[in-house]
């Protein structure tokens, strides 16, 4: 058996390399069709798509150096809001997910008005945006498919520009409004 599957093995190295020998170009189709998150060489993943990178981005750049290492202590969490919803997201509606907030240490919340008692201070929230679902209506849908597919959540928030989801079990689902601190909550029917 391994014997034939070596050989199996060298027969396609041999294609292979007569290919490669006559320059010929061998591009494999990609596994996702559609791009996945642009992430550097540099940036730790936290799930397959996700990096600490992104669920630790601001717009705040001068105090993005000290968002980062403070969200150091809140790794384990921020693998979570990875893995446990924004993969899920990433995967099932397979488009491109880009956080816009994710761990937020006091200073950062601070300076972006977030609430006080914010999940993103204890890296169990992010903020994002679904390409091609930039629009309310279009951001109901994606809450409305996330509500669908059943998995546990704290809170799914409509905010203005993005949607907010952080860990937990209570499945609250609301409009958000960051200038009022309002919460109203969501009809989806
Ligand atoms: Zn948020």
């Amino acid at each position: 058996m391994l014997n034939y599957l070596k050989y199996i093995l060298s027969f396609y190295k041999g294609i292979l390399n007569s290919f490669l020998s006559n320059n010929v170009k061998i591009s494999s189709p990609a596994l996702n069709p559609i791009v996945s998150n642009p992430t550097n060489n540099k940036s730790e993943k936290l799930s397959e798509h996700f990096s600490f990178e992104e669920l630790t981005i601001t717009e705040e750049k001068d105090l993005i150096e000290e968002n980062r290492k403070e969200a150091e202590n809140f790794k384990d969490s921020l693998t979570k809001v990875a893995k446990e919803l924004l993969e899920p997201i990433r995967i099932g509606l397979n488009l491109p997910v880009r956080i816009t907030s994710g761990y937020r240490g006091k200073t950062l919340n601070e300076r972006v008005g977030g609430s006080l008692t914010s999940q993103h201070c204890k890296g169990e929230a992010a903020d994002f945006e679904v390409q091609g679902y930039d629009t309310r209506e279009k951001r109901i849908e994606v809450i409305k498919w996330i509500v669908k597919q059943g998995f546990s959540f704290g809170q799914l928030l409509l905010e203005r520009n993005i949607i907010h989801i952080s860990l937990g079990t209570k499945k609250e689902i609301a409009e958000y409004t960051v200038d009022t601190k309002k919460k109203i909550p969501l009809q989806l029917s």
